[in-house]
């Protein structure tokens, strides 16, 4: 397998690994996880394989837990993603169920893919599960790890899943279509269609930002997404409404070049 070039060989992609963040699948936007699941079925069918990793345990806990904003206390956060996870793969397996495919909970933390142990149990699982045909959604361990929940960093959970199984594509989805020159909004924010590979982009400025219901923002990404190009993995960054045409292989959100890609055919 090699990571696709183009966005337009995107279809290429044998092996694809998809992020989504709590607050593109959640409140006001959980109609939003239909149509994802959607364009998952939709690469799972032409073969691909598909790996989701999916943030939101917390944001579907909350309700659960009688609580109307986000909870300040760890341990409270840790309780509502422990409610939250299990209605989260339940959201998804409903979706799945009109396409046939089954989906596989695992939780995992990046402490255990820097662990040679735990690294290679997880790689053995999610390839056993893959060639099963199954569709994989990560989440970070929530009771065990509070990575994700303090620093907003499943985007470098997604890399780290994706170089562990070679991905050929890491699609990086959020609220912002794209990456931005600026914070988007901030006058003179210009949107970047095209990362070549090691590209510093030092004229670039992200900042964090907090949704509320999620953590994490452009930073974050930006450090996966470097990461991944970095090991070859081609990476798109887009918005979460986006994820169909993305994964058609239309022109939309920013492209990262992978290192060591394939010539361009054309
Ligand atoms: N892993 C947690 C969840 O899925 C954390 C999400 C977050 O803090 O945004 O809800």
């Amino acid at each position: 397998m090699t990571a696709p070039a183009t966005p337009e060989s995107i279809e290429t992609a044998g092996r694809i690994v998809v992020k989504v963040g709590s607050s593109s699948i959640s409140g006001e936007r959980a109609g939003q996880l239909g149509p994802l699941v959607d364009a998952l079925a939709g690469a799972h069918a032409r073969g691909a394989d598909v790996v989701l990793v999916s943030s939101g345990a917390i944001a579907t806990g909350m309700p659960f837990l009688q609580l109307q904003e986000r909870p300040t206390d760890l341990a409270v956060q840790q309780a509502a993603a422990a409610v939250g996870q299990s209605l989260l793969i339940k959201r998804y397996q409903e979706r799945l169920d009109r396409f046939g495919i089954t989906a596989g909970q695992v939780l995992l933390t990046a402490s255990d893919i820097a662990d040679p142990t735990h690294r290679g149990n997880a790689e053995r699982a999610l390839e056993t599960l893959l060639s099963l045909r199954i569709l994989p959604i990560v989440n970070e361990n929530d009771t065990v790890a509070t990575h994700e929940i303090r620093f907003g960093d499943n985007d470098r959970l997604a890399a780290l899943v994706a170089r562990l199984l070679r991905a050929d594509l890491l699609v990086l989805l959020s609220d912002v279509d794209a990456l931005y020159t600026r914070p988007p909004g901030e006058p003179g924010a210009e949107r970047i269609p095209f990362v070549a590979a090691g590209d510093p982009l030092t004229d670039v400025l992200v900042t964090e930002t907090n949704t509320g219901v999620g953590t994490g923002g452009a930073a974050t990404k930006l450090a996966a997404a470097r990461m991944a190009a970095e090991d070859g993995i081609a990476v798109l960054l887009t918005a979460t409404e986006r994820v169909e045409p993305a994964l058609a292989g239309e022109r939309v959100g920013t492209w990262f070049e992978p290192a060591r890609a394939a010539a361009p055919t054309r």
